[in-house]
Order: structure tokens, then C-alpha cells, then sequence
């Protein structure tokens, strides 16, 4: 099978991550979590000490800082100057932040340039905000993955209540509903579906179901997929 590239792009909580892990299992393609990347860029800032709108100061360090995105056994592992930052860069500090820390020009034209270079050899299942209409315009295969509100904050809330136990589901639906504003309204690359993605409405999909539609997406719209 040839390889090609898989942009899902989509709101937080819709269940990209989980999906494309899968997606990516299946055809053995490499799986790229777009988000830690930005988190890890706003993680090394709050442990500087720095608010996100000291942009100079945060343009400044993320060129200069060393960001490695490897493949592990239960997804990707997050290097930030050689420290295994996977776990940190999912704190509820980093989670609030990091939408203000993502606005940054030159915070995405560095990650942005890091994308490019690794879908380069095609092969990659890549999620985020912006992979299918700025980083991967070519991919082969865009999916738009969204869902209802109240879905998309059950999800986000299971997964952090464990972490978080104060936290309330409706305290995560507003900073969800929060963090996708600014996400839609920034200037630089906002959350949009490409023109040329498939819409796929996971309300009523488990992850298993809808890695299986992203699989059926991709052989139908280019003729690939297991
Ligand atoms: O996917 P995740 O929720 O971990 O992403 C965290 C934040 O990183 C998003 O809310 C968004 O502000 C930013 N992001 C982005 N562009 C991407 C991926 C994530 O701006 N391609």
C-alpha cells in the first residue's frame, strides 16, 4: 500500500486524539498529536515564569528550545530540551494557556515548520486545529471531526477527573467553549474545516467507530485505507 497523509482537524474534546492513534495503529502509519506540541511551547513558558502575553519572551524561546515528538507504546512521548514532559504538558495550568500561547506568530510558524518536515514522507495521521487547511493543504485524506457540546465535555471531563477531582463537567464545558473561541477567532491559522474535509459528527460514535468511518473516508476519498 502506498502511503499518504491524514489531516483531522476539529474542536477540543471530539475525540481526535484517540481516533487518529487508532486510524494510525490500523494502517501503521505514524501518529502526530499536533496540540502537545503547542503545549509543550506553553509548559516551557509557565515553568520560566512567563504570562502568554509576553510574546517577545515566548517567540524568543520557542526558537531557541529543543522539541523532540517521539513515537511511544501508548502514543507520543514530548521532549522539551531532553525532559520527558508527556505527562506535564496535560496540566490544567498548561490546558488554560495554551490557547493565548498558540495566537503566537512565530510559536506557529516554528511548530508549523516542524509538521511539514515530518509528514514530508508521507505516512502520517496528524491532528490539530489547522493540519488540513496550513500545514498539510495536500494531504490526501481531511477530516473535520466535531461534536456536540455536551459530548465533547463528558469526554474531556472522564479523562480528567481522575487528575482534577474538584473540577466540575460544567467548569470543563466552559473552558472548552473558551478555548474553541479563541481558537476560531485568532488571526493566525483559526480552527476551520478545509474546504475539501469530510464532516464526520462523532455524537454518537465510540473511538472505535469512528476510526473506522476516518478508514472508510480515506478509502473512498483516495481510494486508500486498510
Ligand atoms: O489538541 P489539544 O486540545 O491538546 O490542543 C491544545 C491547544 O493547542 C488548542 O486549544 C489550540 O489552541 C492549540 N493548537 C493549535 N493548532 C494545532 C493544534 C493545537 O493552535 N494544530
Amino acid at each position: 500500500m502506498d502511503k499518504f497523509n491524514i489531516a483531522i482537524d476539529g474542536p477540543a474534546g471530539a475525540g481526535k486524539s484517540t481516533a487518529a492513534r487508532l486510524v494510525a495503529q490500523r494502517l501503521g502509519f505514524i501518529y502526530v498529536d499536533t496540540g502537545a506540541m503547542y503545549r509543550a511551547v506553553t509548559w516551557k513558558a509557565l515553568s520560566l515564569g512567563l504570562r502568554p502575553d509576553q510574546t517577545d519572551a515566548i517567540a524568543a524561546m520557542a526558537d531557541s528550545m529543543e522539541l523532540e515528538i517521539l513515537p511511544g507504546a501508548n502514543g507520543q512521548i514530548v521532549l522539551v530540551d531532553g525532559r520527558d514532559v508527556t505527562e506535564e504538558i496535560r496540566s490544567a495550568a498548561v490546558t488554560s494557556n495554551v490557547s493565548a500561547v498558540s495566537q503566537i506568530p512565530e510559536v506557529r510558524a516554528r511548530l508549523v515548520g516542524m509538521q511539514k518536515r515530518m509528514a514530508d514522507e508521507k505516512g502520517v495521521v496528524m491532528d490539530g486545529r489547522d493540519i488540513g487547511t496550513q500545514v498539510l493543504p495536500n494531504a490526501e485524506v481531511k477530516v473535520f471531526l466535531t461534536a456536540s457540546v455536551k459530548a465533547r465535555a463528558a469526554r474531556r471531563f472522564e479523562e480528567i477527573k481522575l487528575k482534577q477531582p474538584n473540577i466540575t463537567l460544567e467548569q470543563v464545558e466552559q473552558d472548552q467553549a473558551e478555548r474553541d473561541r479563541m481558537d476560531q477567532e485568532r488571526e493566525v491559522s483559526p480552527l476551520r474545516r478545509a474546504s475539501d474535509a469530510v464532516l464526520l459528527d462523532a455524537t454518537e460514535l465510540n473511538p472505535e467507530q469512528v476510526a473506522e468511518r476516518i478508514l472508510e473516508i480515506s478509502r473512498a476519498s483516495s481510494g486508500k485505507g486498510a
